[in-house]
């Protein structure tokens, strides 16, 4: 006995149907206008001038702590464990930028995972959720690299780039920033970085200090820093945390 040719259509167009619902179930659109901010090296104007100031725009954002540059002596420069925490708990995301700082493809892959290790364990000591994203110092990545933060759980992690990232084609482990704040980096640069969130693609901002004394080659100036977020809040961007961009991943087959 045949099927009737119309049977065979419902069956079709009902497996798309379930395709296409178990799809949306695992990753969501990518909306336009989706901007991350990140912020590298633990300084302390993060906690003492970007934190309030995102909070007034409702703002969410990542900061990666590394125990590298002179974090443990220089408390006036560099954020205080208790600071961190505070961003934790005040709902921004803390990232892992490993304890020394170092270019990962410099290391063995045990110096790189104990000092990946080290920053899981001071936030478990200090009460901070752990870190599922990571950003490599100096931006340098190595396939080691990218493999054993797989297998220890990290999702999403930045590494340097001038474009907008990509959950659909580009690795979420290499994932690219769109732009790198430095001292001479304008208003203009910075809105042609936003304007690329769109189109499926993610604009993911890095900066340093706003300002950071000890690292004057990527220091952001405080004035300008509050341009590029008035720019963010008249453009209506929904500025977001990297671990916010993990329903944007591609389903795990
Ligand atoms: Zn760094």
């Amino acid at each position: 006995m045949r099927s009737h040719p119309f049977s065979l259509i419902v069956a079709g167009v009902s497996s798309l149907l379930v395709v296409l619902a178990l799809g949306a179930r695992t990753r969501e659109a990518v909306p336009d206008r989706l901007v991350v901010l990140t912020f590298d090296d633990s300084v302390a104007s993060h906690a003492t001038f970007v934190a309030p100031l995102l909070q007034k725009y409702g703002f969410g954002a990542t900061f990666f702590i590394t125990e590298g540059f002179e974090f443990l002596v220089d408390k006036k420069h560099y954020m205080t464990w208790e600071q961190i925490k505070a961003l934790d708990e005040a709902g921004f995301e803390i990232g892992n930028h490993t304890r020394r700082h170092t270019g990962v493809a410099r290391q063995t892959p045990e110096q790189f995972a104990a000092d990946v290790a080290h920053i899981e364990q001071q936030c478990e000591k200090h009460g901070i959720s752990r870190p599922t994203t990571f950003c490599y110092p100096g931006y340098q990545t190595s396939e080691g690299a990218v493999n054993l933060l797989r297998e220890r759980g990290y999702r999403l992690a930045r590494a340097g780039g001038n474009r907008a990232y990509d959950p659909s084609t580009d690795e979420a482990l290499t994932l690219p920033q769109a732009f790198d704040g430095k001292p001479e980096s304008t208003l203009e640069q910075f809105k042609a970085a936003v304007a690329l969130a769109r189109d499926g693609k993610i604009a993911v901002m890095t900066f340093h200090g706003v300002p950071d004394i000890k690292h004057p080659w990527v220091n952001t100036d405080p004035e300008k820093f509050e341009s590029y977020m008035a720019h963010l809040k008249e453009e209506g961007c929904r500025v977001v945390a990297l671990r916010e961009l993990e329903k944007f991943l591609p389903s795990i087959p």
